[in-house]
């Protein structure tokens, strides 16, 4: 009789871990390779690749000490095992393989792959469900399959009831199932902002970086690499969290500045993508601080919102419409996405300093991803696949089932409002509400024609004049286009002009 053998992928580190529940250390094996398909199907941050390896070689080290058997292919750049199917098909000739068992991926390619293998490999294939997620991939589809129209509220509510975070009894606690209208505070300065917890790098830490940083080709600054990469450090740095930044999170979720990359932010996402934290306990701490009156509700709900709320909901839509859903390009777009989205060489501040960002630290939040440098891909009309295949190689929680909503539906309306019924299109006036990086900038944000002006202005209203018959009836857009309606058609004239300016010249602005 063979072996079964359990594939863990590098965003599965997670204990208990299903595979690992459904195998015997006694006669089993479990599998894991550092592959270099893995590494470059994007230009993926170094610090993304790093935080994989390393996370990666810690679960083993330590499945390895709990008694098991683990085969772990070290990242070799001359290596013929590339690809997952490689590495499994490499296992299989080497042991006497009968069953294959795997958690079900975060990608669809992946999936994709862990179909074809029991007829490649001649071995029985058994996919088993994240146990990660609060809302199974089958409950999602019987909420979605009875509705018209697929809303996050309404999936976030029915999360809040099943899990019973923030709930007094059957109602809301507060009385509202949202407060975001207190969460959009500007930041002045005051409350000194938070960090997330920096670790230092361990040995095997060192040895991963020292692979990343010699044989792969990376975007982004490997240098002061600090994320978390055990589910203590995690844990560690979720309680950091809760103690130093989550008292404001919500008052300041959507302010930018030049002189905090986080703010109150978490930086927990990354964790949160590979394993190292479940959602569940996350929010129960978060619960957990509101009820002792460390964070206010406005805070805690905003945070428990964004988990078992957007989070799940995403996820449901990705497996939902995939794979359809990655070539959607509802708004037509075909623009190629501007060189300085990888170097920031830009004069407009506020991409200048979100797209640093990004390459020191493999990070950028919420609001930075969304209004700085998704709002002005979807201003452009960049086509939605470079722009996904951008923040899926940026950032350190990049995965596909994740990163593909929020982009190609949040960010580019593409996929014809699953995730927003109206696009999160903003002028730069929005910008200079929620941050002070227009008073930084070579560009006049009050101005919307001429040399100096802010091209965001411009494109904002060529965008509302381009889309004019699909956005018009959309009661939630009708004040723009009143706003349209006002302009002269001089003025109309001139802002059309200067918008074909900006994006003639837009690499040199
Ligand atoms: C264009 C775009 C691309 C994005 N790509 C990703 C991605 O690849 N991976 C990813 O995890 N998030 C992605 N997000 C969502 C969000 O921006 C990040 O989860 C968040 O910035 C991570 O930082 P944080 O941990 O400090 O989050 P916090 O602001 O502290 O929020 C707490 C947690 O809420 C969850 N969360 C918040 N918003 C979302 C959301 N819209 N979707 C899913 N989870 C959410 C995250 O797990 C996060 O850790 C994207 C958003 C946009 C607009
Ligand atoms: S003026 Fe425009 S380009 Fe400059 S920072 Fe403000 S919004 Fe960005």
């Amino acid at each position: 009789m063979g072996i079964r053998l359990g594939l863990i992928c590098g965003d599965q580190l997670h204990w208990p871990n299903p595979v690992c529940d459904a195998l015997d250390p006694e006669s089993d094996r479990l599998l894991m390779g550092e592959l270099s398909h893995e590494t470059r199907y994007v230009w993926h941050h170094a610090k993304k690749i790093a935080l994989i390896f390393s996370a990666m070689r810690h679960f083993a080290e330590n499945a390895r000490e709990s008694g098991w058997n683990v085969d772990y292919q070290r990242f070799d750049p001359a290596s013929e095992i590339a690809t997952f199917s490689d590495l499994v098909g490499q296992a299989c000739r080497q042991h006497d393989v009968d069953e294959i068992v795997v958690t079900w991926p975060g990608e669809w390619r992946v999936l994709e792959e862990i179909q074809g293998w029991g007829s490649r490999f001649g071995v029985d294939v058994t996919l088993l469900p994240d146990s990660r997620f609060v809302c199974a991939l089958e409950e999602f589809e019987e909420w979605a399959g009875e509705r018209r129209q697929l809303r996050m509220e309404f999936f976030y509510r029915r999360m809040r009831k099943k899990t019973g975070f923030l709930m007094d009894g059957d109602a809301p606690a507060g009385g509202d199932w949202n407060f975001d209208r207190d969460n959009r505070k500007v930041w002045k300065g005051e409350p000194p902002p938070s960090s997330p917890m920096s670790f230092t790098p361990d040995a095997i830490t060192e040895s991963v970086i020292e692979t990343v940083d010699r044989h792969i080709d990376a975007f982004g600054e490997l240098e002061g690499f600090d994320y978390p990469v055990t589910i203590e450090q995690a844990r560690r740095a979720l309680a950091h969290f809760i103690r130093s930044a989550a008292a404001h999170f919500g008052d300041y979720q959507d302010a930018m500045h030049t002189e905090s990359d986080w703010l109150f932010h978490s930086r927990l996402s990354s964790s949160l993508n590979i394993g190292l934290l479940t959602p569940t306990e996350v929010c129960e701490a978060v619960e957990r601080a509101w009820r002792d009156g460390d964070m206010p509700l406005n805070a805690a709900e905003g945070f428990i919102r964004q988990v078992i709320g957007w989070r799940e909901f995403v996820r449901g839509i990705y497996w939902r419409e995939m794979p359809g859903y990655a070539k959607r390009n509802g708004l037509g777009n075909e623009r190629d996405l501007p060189a300085f989205y990888w170097s920031g060489d830009t004069g407009m501040n506020c991409l200048r300093e979100t797209i640093d960002a990004t390459r020191r630290n493999a990070y950028a939040h919420h609001i930075q991803r969304l209004m700085v440098t998704g709002n002005f891909a979807l201003l452009l009309g960049v086509e939605p696949e470079q722009v996904c295949d951008w923040y899926l190689a940026v950032y350190a929680d990049a995965f596909d089932w994740v990163e593909l909503p929020n982009t190609l539906g949040m960010v580019m309306h593409a996929d014809g409002g699953m995730l927003g019924s109206k696009p999160y299109a903003a002028s730069g006036k929005y910008i200079d509400r929620m941050s002070n990086y227009c008073a930084g900038c070579r560009y006049e944000v009050k101005e919307t024609t001429g040399e100096d002006a802010c091209p965001f202005n411009a494109l904002y209203w060529d965008f509302l004049m381009r889309h004019r018959e699909r956005f018009e009836p959309n009661p939630r857009m009708k004040m723009m286009y009143r706003h349209v309606d006002r302009m002269s058609d001089e003025r109309r004239r001139d802002v059309a002009q200067r918008a074909s300016e900006v994006k003639r010249r837009i690499e040199s602005l």
